[in-house]
């Protein structure tokens, strides 16, 4: 049966990073709400301005537009065989709109927690840049880019610093996500569909393991 890849875990925990390998290895299309979000808000739309000031607060978008946009995005032609989400579900009424959506189009959820003690993930947020080209993840702490501020593969281009992964945002977002998300993990772990990776190790180590996961029969 075609899974559908549900990456859970805090703020800066690693999902994005390891959607991104997930995709590259298993040529699964890997949705992420917060980079969808992302784009949304720079139209000059009602929606964007809706949205914008959410995101800036490190405050959830409202459930019926992340379920549109997830639901609109799954539907499509490459989720057919599977696909990562990355971001999603973030509350209980998302975790039972994808229950209906898997049951819908036949495919099996299969939750992975990339597991990171609190006291890091601050310092994994403020750290982080990206390549606003490729969208390569780095860290200014933990994986710094070969040259001051710029990304390896794209050298005439700038990195990103999220404007949500500045200090103050960070708090917020760490907020939410014990007040709102964590709730769903016993969720997952009830349903028996939960497995737990440590996320405090380099990138590809963490790979490895949710690899054996997603390629198991299970
Ligand atoms: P992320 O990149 O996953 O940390 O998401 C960045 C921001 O996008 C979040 O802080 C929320 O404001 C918004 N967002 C992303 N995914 C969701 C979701 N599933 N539900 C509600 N808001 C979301």
């Amino acid at each position: 049966m075609y899974k559908i890849i549900v990456l859970m875990g805090a703020p800066g925990a690693g999902k994005g990073t390891q959607a991104r390998l997930l995709h590259e290895h298993l040529n699964l299309p890997q949705i992420s709400t917060g980079d969808m979000f992302r784009a949304l808000k720079e139209a000059h739309t009602p929606l964007a301005a809706e949205v914008r000031p959410l995101m800036e607060a490190g405050q959830l978008v409202p459930d019926d537009v992340t379920i549109r946009v997830v639901r609109e995005r799954t539907s499509r032609a490459d989720c057919k065989t599977g696909y990562i989400l990355d971001g999603f579900p973030r509350t209980p009424a998302q975790a039972a709109m994808l229950e209906k959506l898997a049951a819908e189009q036949g495919k099996k959820i299969q939750a992975i927690e990339i597991e990171v003690p609190r006291e890091l993930l601050a310092k994994r947020m403020v750290g982080r840049r990206n390549c606003p080209v490729c969208g390569e993840i780095y860290n200014i702490y933990f994986r710094p880019p070969k040259n001051d501020n710029v990304c390896d593969l794209h050298p005439d281009t700038q990195l990103n610093h999220r404007v949500d992964d500045k200090a103050d945002t960070v708090q917020a977002r760490l907020f939410t996500y014990e007040e709102q998300t964590r709730p769903l993990l016993n969720y997952y772990q009830g349903a028996n569909l939960l497995q737990v990776v440590n996320g405090t190790r380099e990138p590809e180590a963490i790979y490895k393991d949710i690899e054996t996961i997603v390629t198991s029969d299970s």
